[in-house]
């Protein structure tokens, strides 16, 4: 990865961080410059969002930044679902503590190349409610943007809460190079409609639709090897035909899942060889060659 310098010496007078927006205070514009600065070591951004909740959002967000970090990438983890941050539970870091440095906050590291920020390193106790309104939200994920020091990193992979609320929109507003947004589904038309809505989305913010995966595609019968689309089969990939975005590929139900996910360990790491396995590594090639 090409290096990057900070803010002071950056010789890239095209960077938008360089001057004052004409309405911007001081500490907005000091504030912009330090996101900045941090972004700009990190070569691919993603946000992986989803239309509904419990559609294995969180799931593919995990296992992609693990799979790609086990490529020799080195990798951050951003779990901006500040009222469901499931991430700390699905890698067993829930008793990480996380340590602030001169004011930086450090990320908690998972694996040499994987590094790992959520707002449940923060909550007490994961019983813990946050009950926080737009402004507050904003502030946390400006926070983890400019005050974590990421490093250096080939990807931040950014694990939105569902819909189309104030977080995945303050990032496709701070992010202004965000490679693109992963937008995870089940094949059943109620996740669809919903969607189709976080496409829309895309598109009126302006942010690059990198494309959509069909999660809980059909469930293979351990008894008769056949299988059963629990909730129904290839809907993702005609709607992402419909819509004119890629479509990523299908991770079919496997209970090791779940299994993995309440265990804290990657399942990509666990069962690589499974067929849901095989299909979350043929994503994440995909998306490296990106
Ligand atoms: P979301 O982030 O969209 O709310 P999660 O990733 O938390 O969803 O997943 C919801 C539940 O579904 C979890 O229990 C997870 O282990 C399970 N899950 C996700 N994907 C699959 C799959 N392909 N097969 C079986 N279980 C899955």
């Amino acid at each position: 990865m090409e290096e990057k310098k900070e803010c002071s010496t950056c010789k890239d007078d095209s960077c938008s961080a360089k001057t004052r927006k004409p309405k911007e205070s001081e500490k907005e514009y000091l504030e912009r410059q330090k996101i900045s600065s941090r972004m700009c070591q990190i070569d691919k951004k993603f946000m992986v969002l989803s239309g509904k909740g419990g559609v294995g959002k969180s799931t593919v967000a995990v296992n992609l930044a693990f799979s790609i970090s086990s490529k020799g990438k080195k990798v951050g983890l951003m779990d901006i679902d500040i009222h469901g941050p499931s991430i700390p539970k699905m890698l067993n870091l829930e008793k990480s503590a996380v340590m602030v440095e001169n004011n930086t906050i450090i990320p908690v590291q998972f694996s040499p190349n994987l590094k790992v920020m959520s707002i449940g390193f923060f909550l007490r106790h994961t019983d813990d409610a946050v009950i926080w309104r737009g402004p507050l939200k904003i502030s946390l994920i400006k926070q983890f943007l400019g005050d974590v020091d990421w490093g250096k990193l080939d990807y931040l992979i950014i694990d939105s809460p569902p819909g189309t609320g104030d977080e995945p929109l303050t990032i496709g507003q701070i992010i202004n190079d965000l490679t693109g947004v992963i937008i995870v589904t089940t094949p059943q038309d109620l996740a669809l409609l919903d969607v189709r809505k976080s496409i829309t989305f895309c598109r009126q913010v302006g942010i690059p639709v990198t494309g959509v995966i069909e999660n809980m595609s059909g469930l293979i019968c351990p008894h008769c090897g056949k299988k059963i689309d629990v909730f129904k089969s290839e809907g993702g990939k005609a709607m992402a035909d419909d819509m004119g975005v890629p479509f990523l590929g299908s991770i079919p139900i496997d209970n090791h899942i779940v299994e993995t996910g309440d265990q804290g360990i990657p399942f990509a790491f666990k069962y690589f060889k499974s067929d849901a396995g095989t299909a979350m590594e043929k994503i994440s090639e995909k998306i490296i060659k990106i």
